[in-house]
């Protein structure tokens, strides 16, 4: 039995003996497999090329694993207030548990990928892929030609250069681990520092996050910035801001000791989780044999067509560093699929107005511009900000004082006479699910009007962004 659970994983396109393609895809990720499967539904002869397990970092050692852990996290919270509501809970945690389930759920997307692939008539092929030329890869001893080739490539986490950064782990290491830690440290400040540290605290791991900056989620709004740091301390996570890691040395015990530039030492931790960053996987290709460019850093730039700089060549998803979501890149591999395959020229995928959600404790849900970009686009007088604070009605019967009740925000960013709505940001309980749909809205370029016209939907968190004063 093979990786994906069938003996039919033979199947693969070597069996076949085919090599010629016009459509090869390198990267069964998010963005690869997306334009594999609409390809082929066109009645492309297509093949996918990957190294590892089926899904990339989406289903292996990201979104997916990450919400199970984010949901796992949320449960203790919620196990915790249930007294609130009338309950006597007496629970307890266990993490070898979760990531048994987990890792098993994730066996199962493996398999249901597969099975995907093979119904849809993309031939997979399983290995690395490297350019031979420009309309040809070789993975292991064979080499393929295609008229189009796609890299959808991905990235990986990035580690400071520092002594002693091998003792740390990075997200993939997060999905590794077999219990939790019961003191961990999180350096860094994006994305998944914030729902990784926001997922140990949860779960009762005694949590430090360091940030380089004043607070954590330097490209966002002023808001949800300091909302989130206020609120992550409220829960007894401890931030350690204006810091950089400078070493991390491990004790006799295994312990782990975080030294900061200025020479501050932080520990004794049983983990440190390296949340720095992540790059693109560009240097395996070979891309100088196709005479693919790719920028300082590793990317490769694309037009807005996602072409490279070399003809029949192209890139989607994290490898072109742009907004790198799951559904950007599931949208530039479909929209290129319409466009290769199905006659449709105009056909692409659009970076503006990206709805994106961060599972921090609490969720973050924002899209569009935060205030202080669209002050820079619009000017200050051409932009009106509305907020709301509010108490979700899931604390109104908490037995603790009113102002001691975790607050959510709503900001509401709009532009020019007619108030067209160009961010909206949200933080609390409920913000992933309540932003789906005002994102098509302000696609569409709803005006604060609008959203004052539709009615409220009650009681909900969601109707505080049609309430809005
Ligand atoms: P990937 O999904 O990374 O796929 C690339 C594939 O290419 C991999 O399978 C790799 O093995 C393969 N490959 C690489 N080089 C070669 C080669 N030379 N030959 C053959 N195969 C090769 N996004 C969201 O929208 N929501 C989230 O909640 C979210 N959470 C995340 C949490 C974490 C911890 C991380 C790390 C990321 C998260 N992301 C999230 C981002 C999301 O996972 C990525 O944006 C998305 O997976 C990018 O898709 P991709 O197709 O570009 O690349
Ligand atoms: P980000 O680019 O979001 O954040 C990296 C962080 O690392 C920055 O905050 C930066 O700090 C910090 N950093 C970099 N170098 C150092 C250093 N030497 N010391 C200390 N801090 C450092 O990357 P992530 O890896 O968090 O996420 C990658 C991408 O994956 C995200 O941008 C997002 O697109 C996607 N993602 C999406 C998720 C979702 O949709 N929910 C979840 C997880 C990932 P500073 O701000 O100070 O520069």
């Amino acid at each position: 039995r093979g990786r994906y659970g069938s003996s039919r994983m033979r199947l693969v396109a070597q069996a076949d003996g085919e090599t010629s393609f016009d459509y090869l895809v390198i990267g069964a990720g998010s963005g690869g497999i997306a334009s594999a499967r609409r390809a082929a539904g066109y009645g492309a002869k297509v093949a996918v090329v990957e190294r590892a397990a089926l899904g990339g970092t989406c289903v292996n050692v990201g979104c997916v694993p990450k919400k199970v852990m984010f949901n796992a996290a949320s449960i203790n919270e919620m196990l915790h207030e249930a007294n609130h509501h009338g309950f006597t809970v007496s629970s307890s945690f266990d993490w070898s548990t979760i990531k048994t389930y987990r890792d098993n759920y994730i066996k199962r997307l493996n398999g249901i990928y597969f099975r995907n692939i093979e119904n849809s008539g993309v031939k997979l092929i399983e290995g690395l892929a490297t350019f031979t030329g420009p309309n040809s890869v070789r993975v292991g001893d064979r080499k393929y030609s295609a008229k189009n080739i796609l890299i959808a490539v991905g990235g990986r986490p990035t580690m400071p250069d520092i002594p002693g950064a091998e003792h740390a782990i990075n997200s993939d290491g997060f999905f590794q681990l077999e219990e939790m830690p019961k003191k961990v440290a999180v350096v860094g400040a994006g994305y998944i520092a914030v729902e990784m540290a926001g997922i140990f605290n949860a779960l009762g791991s005694d949590t430090t996050l360091f940030v380089r900056g004043e607070t954590a989620l330097r490209k966002f709004d002023e808001m949800l910035r300091t909302h989130l740091d206020a609120e992550m301390r409220r829960q007894g996570m401890e931030i350690v801001n204006y810091s950089s890691p400078k070493s991390i040395s491990k004790g006799a015990d295994g312990k782990l000791t975080l030294e900061t530039e200025g020479g501050m030492k932080y520990g004794p931790f049983d983990t440190i989780l390296m949340a720095t960053g992540r790059k693109p996987v560009t240097d395996l290709l070979n891309l100088d044999a196709a005479g693919v460019a790719k920028d300082s850093k590793g990317y490769i730039p694309v037009d807005e067509y996602s072409a490279t700089n070399v003809p029949g060549v192209y890139a989607v998803g994290d490898v072109i560093g742009n907004v790198e979501l799951t559904p950007t890149a599931i949208a530039a591999g479909r929209r290129l699929a319409d466009r290769l395959f199905n006659g449709m020229p105009g056909a692409r995928a659009y970076y503006d107005n990206v709805p994106t959600v961060i599972f921090s404790h609490p969720p973050i849900g924002t899209v569009g511009l935060s205030e202080e970009e669209a002050k820079a686009k619009y000017g200050d007088n051409n932009v009106k900000t509305y907020r709301s604070t509010f108490v979700n009605l899931y604390y109104g019967p908490f037995q603790i004082p009113p102002e001691e009740k975790p607050k959510s925000i709503v900001k509401l960013i709009c532009e020019g006479q007619n108030e067209r709505v160009v961010g909206l940001h949200v933080i609390g309980m409920g913000s992933d699910e309540l932003l789906q749909g005002f994102g098509v809205a302000i696609k569409m370029g709803c005006t604060k009007a609008d959203l004052d016209d539709c009615i409220a939907i009650h009681p909900t968190a969601a109707e505080e962004v049609v309430t809005l004063p």
